[in-house]
């Protein structure tokens, strides 16, 4: 018979392993299920200076996350790296079917994340935290005083785009339109900064650089023109933000869990709709997405996660 864990992690982000190590360190029998690198959006983030504590010079989100994991592992957390196909999650078992192995819980938290929607050019694989960032509070600080481009114009582009302003010394809104989508108020603080610049009806259609990003072409949707932008030679890079938008990973869940726009509806215990099922980090319905704010999620799942099993025993 297989065994029975008292807690399932579904995802390795800072959640994730969060909900691992306070899970293992309740004495809870707790597995981690991750499909691929551990760190989530972190494990591309090539310096974390804003979570708390965190001042190892130069540190990457892959190296911060492999400590969460080792700390995860002292506390007696095992490991599961699958893909999870299905799940069952009512009843007192839950059930989790992966491409390797079929896995049981008393409880689940799910923190599996949302990830930003890629901006779409060619070559942007190649860029992710070399220019290419999805995170102005995680990577503003990096671009003081070089120029930045943003690609959107919803909320969070003009918002983010504003923020930018307080680092960067140029800052250009890439918009597929020629009006923006952000509330007038936001709007309007942004047509008053002199640090931002718009460029209506484009769409960024490649990246390039020697290592870091340098330029771009850019194409003008009414006329088709073409542009390449090209780095200033003194700076020899520049930043691109895409805020288009963010896919959060729930489709495993539609039909068995209250979503929310594809986010997971939560109280503040983590709790979801479903009796013994918990939900951490981005993958919530939340207004701050952060290692912090994702690690502060997964030890509340893992805490609430025990009484729910004390309370059902
Ligand atoms: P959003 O409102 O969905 O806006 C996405 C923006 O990206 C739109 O301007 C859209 O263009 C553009 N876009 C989408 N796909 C694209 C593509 N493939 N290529 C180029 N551009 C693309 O997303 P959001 O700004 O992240 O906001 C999400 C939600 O959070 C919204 O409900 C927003 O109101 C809310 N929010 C609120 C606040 C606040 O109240 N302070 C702050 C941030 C977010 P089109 O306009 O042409 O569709």
């Amino acid at each position: 018979m297989s065994k029975v864990y008292d807690v399932i992690v579904l995802g390795g982000g800072p959640a994730g392993l969060a909900a691992g190590i306070y899970a293992g360190r309740a004495r809870l029998s707790t597995l981690i299920i991750e499909k691929g690198q551990d760190g989530g959006q972190i494990a591309i983030t090539d310096e974390i200076e804003n979570y708390p504590g965190q001042t190892i010079e130069g540190e990457s989100g892959a190296s911060l996350a492999a400590r969460m994991a080792e700390q995860a592992a002292k506390f007696g957390a095992e490991r599961a790296s699958d893909v999870i196909k299905e799940v069952s999650l009512e009843g007192k078992i839950k059930t989790l079917t992966g491409s390797k192995g079929v896995y049981e819980g008393k409880t689940v938290i799910i923190a599996t994340g949302a990830f930003p929607r890629p901006i779409g050019c060619d070559n942007e694989g190649k860029f992710v935290g070399k220019g290419i960032s999805f995170c102005a509070t995680c990577d503003a600080a990096f671009f003081e005083d070089f120029e930045v481009y943003v690609v959107g114009g919803g909320d969070s582009a003009v918002e983010e785009a504003l923020y930018l302003t307080k680092f960067a010394r140029k800052v250009t809104i890439i918009h597929r339109r020629d009006e923006l989508r952000a509330a007038k108020s936001i709007q309007e603080k942004a047509f008053a900064n002199d640090k931002i610049h718009f460029m209506w009806d484009t769409v960024v259609e490649s990246v390039d650089g020697d290592g870091l990003l340098s330029s771009m072409v850019v194409r003008n949707k009414k006329n088709g023109e073409r542009t390449t932008i090209t780095a200033d030679e003194e700076d020899g890079m520049f930043g691109l933000f895409g805020f288009i938008g963010y896919l959060p990973k729930s489709e495993l869940f539609e039909g068995q869990i209250d979503l929310d726009g594809g986010y997971i509806v939560t109280d503040a215990d983590m709790k979801t709709n479903v009796d013994g099922v918990f939900a951490a980090g981005d993958i919530r319905v939340k207004s701050l997405r952060q290692v912090v704010t994702a690690a502060a999620d997964g030890a509340i799942a893992a805490v609430q996660a025990g009484k729910y099993i004390e309370d059902s025993e």
